[in-house]
């Protein structure tokens, strides 16, 4: 469905990108603690800081007025936050929005697989490192892989467009499991993502993402071994490059910030679970939507104004470097993956 103002782009940044795709994180809090993600002593959002669902509702519309067609909900784990299902359902109605899409990491999905489909949301990614599950507790720190096994078993019955997984492989902790996690997701009928760490936020003392890097095209390679992999063109709308098997519908994605930079073609912006826009994942340009949404709170020609000239403030590309500090003191979880 495409409305109106979709056929006229407002959401046109510097360098002729059009922005049609928001990632809207609801809480930087989660019930697992990946060790790529969180640091091990991570301090939360005061509950008064975080935007309110009817926040969150207020902005995902002004986005899809906008020309936005696709958002996608995440997080810290978006499911922990309560009554999180009201801001599917509202999102789910808006004229204009194609894609209702959530990032989870599956743990609440027995509970909420059903009740998300029912909303509107049309697919779904799951992320998933490992299938062992002392490995998934040393990854999650805290976490059960059979819940998360669970959760997907869930998403696989309540009959989603399409189910992705998401993983991390990182060299020595899990890049055995690659063929694992391969047939797992050609068994169940589901893609795969695999996504190359990035260097935000500052880690514990024993976490080295230089010992621990493994790229996209070594991953490719360990897969060719195995199968024919045919390149496709297909897009998900993120940035994503696809992969497809001769003898089954999973694809394979890869999303490569060091190996293969996809800043030219970048479509989305962020909103975290406070509010700020970030325009993007890796440079700090931003404005502050709760300022705007609280200092007007019926005015959303103002907001819809707001996010338009933010456009003038998105960067060329990120500056992700694995052998220096890094320049984004955010974590993911706080940032919305
Ligand atoms: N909690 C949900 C989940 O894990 O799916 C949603 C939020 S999580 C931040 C979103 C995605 O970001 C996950 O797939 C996770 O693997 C990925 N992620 C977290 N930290 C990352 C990092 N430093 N580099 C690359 N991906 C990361
Ligand atoms: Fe939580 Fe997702 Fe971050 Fe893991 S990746 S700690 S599940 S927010």
């Amino acid at each position: 469905m495409t409305n109106n103002s979709a056929s006229t782009p407002k959401l046109i940044d510097r360098f002729g990108r059009q922005v049609t795709y928001v990632r809207l994180s609801v809480t930087d809090r989660c019930d697992l603690r990946c060790v790529y993600c969180m640091s091990d002593d991570m301090q939360f959002l005061p509950r008064a800081q975080l935007l309110t669902l009817e926040e969150i509702n207020r902005i995902g519309k002004a986005f899809v007025d906008l020309g936005v067609n696709k958002i996608r909900v995440t997080g810290g784990e978006p499911l922990t936050r309560r009554s999180i299902l009201t801001v599917f359902k509202s999102l789910g109605q808006l004229n204009g929005l194609d894609d209702l899409t959530i990032t989870t990491n599956g743990t609440l999905l027995e509970k909420y697989a059903q009740p998300l489909k029912d909303a509107g949301v049309t697919r779904i990614n799951i992320s998933l490192d490992t299938l062992k599950a002392e490995r998934f507790k040393k990854i999650t720190r805290i976490g059960k892989l059979d819940k998360t096994l669970k959760g997907i078993d869930a998403a696989l019955n309540a009959g989603f467009q399409r189910i992705k997984l998401n993983t991390v492989i990182m060299k020595n902790h899990n890049d055995d499991e690659i063929m694992d996690l391969i047939n797992f997701v050609r068994e169940h009928d589901m893609d795969i993502s695999f996504i190359e760490e990035m260097p935000l936020g500052i880690m514990a003392d024993d976490s080295d993402r230089v010992a621990t890097y493994y790229s996209s095209d070594q991953i490719l390679a360990d897969i060719n071994k195995h199968h024919e992999l045919i390149s496709t063109t297909e897009k998900t709308g993120g940035p994503a490059n696809y992969y497809r098997f001769k003898d089954s519908n999973s694809r394979i994605g890869f999303i490569s910030p060091h190996s293969h930079n996809f800043c030219d073609t970048c479509n989305r912006v962020r909103v975290t679970s406070e509010g700020m826009l970030l325009l993007c994942l890796g440079q700090e340009h931003s404005i502050d939507l709760r300022h705007i949404v609280r200092a007007h709170p019926t005015d959303d020609a103002i907001l819809r104004q707001a996010i338009i000239d933010s456009m003038q403030l998105k960067p060329e590309g990120h500056d992700f470097n694995l052998n220096e500090q890094p320049i984004i003191m955010r974590h993911m979880s706080s940032t919305g993956g």
